[in-house]
């Protein structure tokens, strides 16, 4: 049970709303600076758009061809940053751009933006880029489509597989450090007097009890709700009147979808990153879990934040284009495992095309609006947050007037950073061996990283939970019982999707029930009626966000999806 009461009594100095990437690493830097801060999400954490994205830790390429080197540059830097705070959740993956003669940018231009990439990350530790002939290019991908291939570029950029993991890491770090994290909170009221936010009413989504979070007389409120910003501003109130903040819509989000296939034919072992040939617009085709995460759209999206889904038009768009640019895949809509969609906290810039909005973050400050203490992000990259935290936190001490301590996120690791090859494993393999498969050891420490022994110390109170949730996999029951126990999970949905990649792999996630759901009624305290309400609230997210539509009532999905008793 969470203590609604001293949260109520207490008076905060910081009030974040939205636990996405950006929010709980805003929390992590301000509660490390010693702001006493709280963090609130509707929903879970990182369950926005943060769990929706490419994962792709990266300098974006792209926006050199907008001349926003100031945005690459920062994103290089903090491509570093994280690659040392959290070696086991960013990981360097290498890039290749193939390069036709149809495409818009030459070899030559493709060679160009590599080299002013390379010097915009002139203190990296991966490997600077180089282009490949046609001929090499053949010979290293064989199954690439040899018609009018002029040649390729390759690079390095990083990989956050885990994204959802790193945003919770944040958020245990920031619990670490003495903030409040409550996942399944919404803000429902914005409190105003005078010109500032006093208080907030919020309503715990898990209970229906409605509480106030009330901030000190210096109080910042933070808004990093992503697509939601308009929505929050909309929630201000004078007592009993309705006084949304400002009058201006700050957002303009576009809609983002991937789809996700087994490997197939001729896939490649690095990532992809190719021009579409039907609309000149790039995306990606990634190794992820040793599945494929391709994608995506880039689409203006006015509809329901709350309800995203990939289109069957999306989803035929990408496998066309994997099939043009690797003929031997001959994907259809049967290979696809799984399909995701965010929308992207952008601008708004109305008439501006998707792709040539900035994907620079701007921290509004609504003074101007007649609210000296709300700041709201617009925009954020997934790469950026770090960042994102230590300037949000800077300008929340300069509002408070205070100076600002030194900010410790550039070199304090997360929580569960480790090297690969720490002695932490062998000794797991020894402590452990016995009672659970070496791939499932191996496996949790490459997702918790230094915090996998926590896990295991479970099987020392009952061996069951070192068996695997499903025999194909090498996740363990452990896993789950740890995801509620100490990660902050309530539904099955923060377990198989957020906490662990189950919905990706263990068809929809639906194997897996039966063993998550025993484990939790035994050692979690959920009852039949319980595991019975959970199933079909987890069905219905994956419905709603995951399955596509045109599988939705296929007879033969219905009989696939019934978890097994
Ligand atoms: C398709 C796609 C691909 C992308 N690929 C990449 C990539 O490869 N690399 C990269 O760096 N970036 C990428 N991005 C961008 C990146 O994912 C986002 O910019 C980032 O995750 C935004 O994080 P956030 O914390 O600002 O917002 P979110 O993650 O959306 O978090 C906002 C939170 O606010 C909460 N909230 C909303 N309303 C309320 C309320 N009333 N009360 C309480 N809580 C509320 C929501 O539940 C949500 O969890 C991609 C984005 C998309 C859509």
């Amino acid at each position: 049970m969470r203590d609604l009461k001293t949260i109520q009594n207490t008076v905060y100095d910081l009030i974040i709303i939205g636990g996405g990437i950006n929010g709980a690493a805003i929390a992590r830097d301000a509660a490390l600076r010693g702001l006493k801060t709280i963090v609130v999400d509707k929903e879970d954490f990182g369950g926005g758009t943060t769990s929706w994205s490419t994962r792709l830790v990266h300098g974006g390429l792209r926006y050199l061809e907008y001349f926003e080197f100031n945005l690459v540059r920062e994103s290089l830097k903090e491509r570093e940053v994280l690659l040392h705070a959290a070696p086991h959740l960013a990981k360097p993956i290498q890039m290749t751009i193939p390069i036709y003669g149809s495409g818009s940018r030459s070899y030559w231009e493709i060679q160009a933006g590599m080299l002013l990439y390379d010097i915009l990350s002139f203190d990296k530790t991966l490997l600077n880029h180089r282009m490949l002939s046609a001929k090499k290019m053949r010979q290293l991908f064989r199954s690439v489509n040899p018609e009018d291939l002029k040649g390729a570029a390759q690079y390095y950029d990083a990989q956050a597989e885990y994204a959802e993991r790193l945003c919770l890491e944040n958020v245990l770090s920031a619990q670490q450090a003495g903030a409040v994290t409550l996942n399944y909170v919404t803000v429902a009221e914005i409190q105003r007097q005078d010109d500032r936010i006093t208080n907030l009413v919020c309503e715990d989504q898990l209970t229906g009890d409605r509480f106030t979070v009330q901030g000190s007389d210096k109080a910042v409120v933070i808004n990093t709700s992503g697509p939601w910003v308009d929505q929050v501003l909309g929630l201000g109130r004078r007592g009993d009147r309705k006084a949304p903040i400002g009058t201006s819509k700050k957002m303009g989000g576009t809609k983002g979808s991937h789809i996700i296939v087994d490997t197939f034919p001729g896939a490649p072992d690095t990532a992809f990153y190719v021009e579409a040939a039907s609309d000149g617009r790039p995306y990606f085709i990634v190794p992820w879990l040793n599945m494929y995460l391709i994608g995506t759209t880039d689409l203006r999206y006015t509809g329901d934040l709350d309800r995203v889904k990939a289109d069957d038009d999306e989803i035929d768009y990408l496998i066309g284009e994997t099939n043009r640019v690797l003929p031997t895949a001959h994907l259809s809509r049967k290979d696809i495992k799984f399909t995701y969609s965010g929308v992207r906290p952008l601008p708004n810039a109305e008439g501006k095309k998707p792709g040539s909005i900035t994907r620079k973050h701007i921290l509004f400050d609504h003074t101007k609006e007649g609210v000296s203490n709300l700041i709201s992000l617009v925009g954020g990259k997934l790469t950026t947050h770090r960042q994102v935290g230590e300037e949000m936190v800077d300008r929340v001490y300069r509002k408070r007037q205070q100076p600002a301590p030194p900010c410790l996120t550039d070199k304090q690791r997360l929580p569960g950073a480790i090297l690969p090859n720490a002695p932490e494993i062998d000794q797991a393999l020894e402590n452990y061996g016995d009672r659970v498969a070496s791939e499932s050891i191996h496996h949790l420490f490459a997702v918790y990283g230094a915090l996998a022994p926590k896990v295991l110390a479970l099987v020392d109170d009952d061996a069951e939970l070192g068996e695997k949730i499903v025999n194909y996999l090498p996740d363990i029951k452990a896993q789950a019982v740890y995801a509620v126990r100490s990660e902050l999970a309530y539904t099955l949905a923060d377990i198989c999707r957020r906490r662990t990649m189950l919905s990706m792999e263990a068809n929809y996630g639906f194997d897996a029930l039966p063993a998550i759901l025993g484990a939790l009624a035994k050692h979690c305290g959920w009852s039949e009626a319980e595991c019975d309400r959970q199933t079909q609230a987890y069905r219905a997210f994956m419905e709603e966000n995951c399955i596509p539509d045109y599988l939705l009532n296929s007879p033969e999905l219905t009989r696939e999806l019934q978890p097994a008793s």
